[in-house]
């Protein structure tokens, strides 16, 4: 197969002039380690400080990473994307909040995105976090079977209705629904309560996707169990792949504790374990559907490979590329030009709220400098065609 994601013309096809200089603009920015953490501080301080500094992040790194302040203030950006066949995930991201209040808010929320998906034809999934649903610590006591108090044990069925509302409502409208995966110490008691949901909504039809991080190196036996298990039970299995976004908070709290950490030892044994596991998942369509979320060329162009030599269509609903909203476009919409299945997690939210968000993809695609680079050189690249063009 030849690669194609270098077509820098069908990669920015939508972007403008000026949202092309703008993008420019924000990598070289983000590639400077010491500028993001001073612009960090200043932006978080100016906020606390209640400074008039909205307008200008709006109009630079909100914009750039965003869709918009709510659902229908994204509108335009899906419309937009969809003219290339490039789908949108409405990602609800207001982070940091942990109250029960602000728990309920969120089940109403993505209730109504999910009603929203219904009349919009370029909204394929809705997607959560656990966390946005209950608290980290109690996910993590129940994780781990501690004693809970009456307390605990009223808050986690809390969290159970909550999971049963949205999943509900996903499958009373038969709209998809991605559910993140999180932090390892969390992440058994999500485990199980995905797969009460797949048990009870994935009968016929994969509605709800549970996430798998290929960073931790006991995912392979984990999808290998809940795979005999679907078989066992007669459901279906929905997965989203990733490599997994909490590496050092992994690694650093492993080490605290003094425990084996869950992540692989290098970045190569991470992307061999994700080549390793997605190539099983291929081999089991009947059973499973995959979105694969993912930066990575070569995972991309593997899954592309082994649908080709399975003769599976490009359009097959059971599998789907996903990446990030302002993050490589170049695989985006050259797959979608393709006819692939596309879609990019579309994070939105106030300006305010989503200020951890935005502090997060800043300081990651610092610390990932291979992927600000390459974002820099296809940028530059569509600079330069569009000047002699
Ligand atoms: C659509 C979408 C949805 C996502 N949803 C989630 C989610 O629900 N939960 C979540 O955790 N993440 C999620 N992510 C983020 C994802 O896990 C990765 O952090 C991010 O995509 C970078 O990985 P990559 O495959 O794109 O690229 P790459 O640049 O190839 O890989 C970078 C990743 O490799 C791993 N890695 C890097 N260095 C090492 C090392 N030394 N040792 C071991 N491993 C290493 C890390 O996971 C790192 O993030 C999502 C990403 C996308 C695109």
């Amino acid at each position: 197969m030849k690669p194609f994601f270098e077509d820098t013309a069908t990669a920015f096809a939508i972007k403008s002039d000026t949202a092309l200089e703008r993008a420019y603009f924000l990598f070289k920015l983000i590639s400077k380690q010491p500028l993001v953490k001073l612009g960090t501080l200043v932006t978080n301080f100016a906020i606390k400080a209640g400074m008039p500094v909205e307008g200008l992040i709006r109009a630079t790194v909100f914009d750039h990473f965003c869709g918009g302040i709510s659902e229908t203030d994204c509108i335009p950006v899906m419309e937009k994307m969809h003219e290339k066949q490039v789908f949108s995930v409405l990602d609800y991201s207001v982070e940091g909040k942990a109250d029960q209040a602000y728990f309920d808010q969120v089940v109403t929320k993505i209730t109504s995105l999910i009603s929203f998906a219904k009349t919009k034809p370029y909204i394929p999934f809705v997607v959560f976090k656990p966390t946005a649903l209950g608290a980290i610590d109690l996910y993590e006591k129940v994780g781990t079977t501690q004693q809970l108090t009456s307390k605990e044990q009223a808050d986690w069925e809390l969290i159970k209705n909550r999971f049963h509302s949205i999943c509900k409502a996903a499958y009373d409208q038969n709209i998809p629904l991605l559910i993140d995966g999180e932090e390892s110490w969390m992440q058994d008691a999500a485990d199980a309560l995905v797969l009460e949901m797949m048990k009870t909504y994935n009968k016929d039809q994969v509605l709800i996707y549970n996430t798998l991080q290929a960073y931790r190196w006991d995912r392979m036996d984990y999808i290998k169990d809940l795979l005999e298990q679907s078989k066992y039970d007669g459901f279906k299995v929905g997965i989203k792949l990733v490599r997994g976004a909490y590496m050092e908070k992994e690694r650093l709290r492993a080490k605290n504790y003094g425990y084996v950490s869950p992540i692989c030892e290098t970045k190569q044994a991470t992307d061999h374990n994700f080549n390793n596991i997605l190539t099983y998942m291929i081999g089991e369509l009947e059973h499973i559907s995959i979105f694969l979320g993912t930066h990575n060329e070569e995972s991309s162009y593997l899954l592309i490979e082994q649908m080709e030599q399975k003769g599976i269509s490009l359009k097959d609903p059971r599998i789907w590329f996903g990446q990030l909203y302002g993050m490589s476009d170049h695989i985006s919409y050259n797959l979608s030009a393709k006819g692939y299945n596309v879609s990019k997690y579309l994070p939105f939210g106030p300006v305010k709220d989503v200020m951890p968000y935005l502090m997060r993809r800043a300081e990651e695609n610092t610390s990932v400098a291979g992927q600000t680079n390459r974002e820099l050189d296809l940028l530059s690249k569509e600079r330069k065609r569009r000047k002699l063009g």
